[in-house]
């Protein structure tokens, strides 16, 4: 027994020293299950927002300081999305390789719809998310070339079903194209470039921006001259200022939107993309059919 024992820790001794799986911190929800989807069985990213979280009002905690400075890789929207994280990377010299993946991702960029600030949503287009699935198996193999195999299987599985998901979406946003919707803060471009999707005004202009009252005015003539059909609510924002835009319009108003998950009550899981996407297309598709008979 003594001799196997031995034989197991020599043995043990003689193997190369096991591969070390990169430590890898995400922002927040949707990348973090893009990235879960590459890692796989290998391991599992830290997301430094707190499930639940508006990725647009990220602050660093102090705690969260030691998980930056030991991670090898940061995956994340970049600092349009994030300035907070933007600066914490700057200001504590993190060693970790930084991929901001709006501009790093290999995706496509597009602006609000003030044509000029870059929209950082990119995330809500899924061919975004496969062009990033590669880039994040691609930087994962360089930095450990050992299981370049696994997170590549890993990113092309995760693609192929993104792929057909894609194209369930398409076919059920088939009626929507087109139509006239109101979305409540400019975070759908992607979405609705990518499914033909027709936004004639968003309720809050760029991100946080609070409607005034003459806005609120405008937005009402507009919904009115531009025939919307739906206008959307969003998860964690105030509504408020929907029923005031749409009393006595006609415009029905669908099920609350939630584009950067912050009404996830646990930290999310490898198919939380997927279920973004079937979700915001959902609210979209329910409200463009209309009442049930
Ligand atoms: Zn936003």
């Amino acid at each position: 027994m003594r001799s196997l024992i031995v034989l197991a820790l020599a043995l043990a001794a003689a193997r190369p020293a096991p591969a070390a799986v990169p430590k890898v911190v995400t922002d927040f929800a949707p990348i973090q299950s893009l990235v879960m989807q590459v890692m796989g069985d290998l391991g599992t990213p830290e997301m430094l927002s707190q499930p639940g979280s508006d990725p647009h009002s990220f602050t660093l905690k102090p705690s969260q300081a030691g998980a930056l400075a030991k991670a090898d890789v940061i995956f994340w929207d970049g600092p349009e999305l994030m300035p907070a994280l933007d600066s914490a990377i700057k200001a504590l010299g993190v060693k970790a390789l930084s991929v901001p993946l709006l501009d790093e991702g290999g995706g496509k960029t597009r602006t609000f719809s003030d044509g000029q600030t870059i929209d950082p949503h990119a995330w809500l287009d899924p061919t975004n998310a496969q062009a990033w699935l590669g880039t994040i198996a691609t930087t994962l193999s360089k930095l450990d070339p050992d299981h370049a195999t696994t997170y590549a299987a890993n990113a092309a599985q995760a693609e192929d079903a993104l792929k057909t998901l894609d194209a369930q979406l398409t076919k059920e946003l088939a009626p929507a194209r087109g139509k006239p919707i109101v979305e409540f803060h400019d975070a759908m471009g992607y979405f609705a470039a990518h499914y033909g999707l027709n936004i004639i005004a968003n309720i809050e202009l760029g991100d946080a921006a609070k409607p005034s009252a003459g806005r609120l005015a405008e937005l009402r003539q507009t919904l009115v001259g531009g025939g919307a059909v739906c206008v959307f609510p969003e998860a964690g924002r105030d509504p408020r200022y929907i029923n005031v835009v749409t009393a006595g319009t006609g415009t029905r108003i669908g099920a609350p939107q939630d584009p950067a998950g912050v009404m996830l009550t646990e930290p999310p899981t490898a198919d939380f993309y997927g279920k973004l996407l079937t979700d915001l297309a959902k609210t979209i598709s329910d409200c463009i059919a209309g009442p049930k008979p």
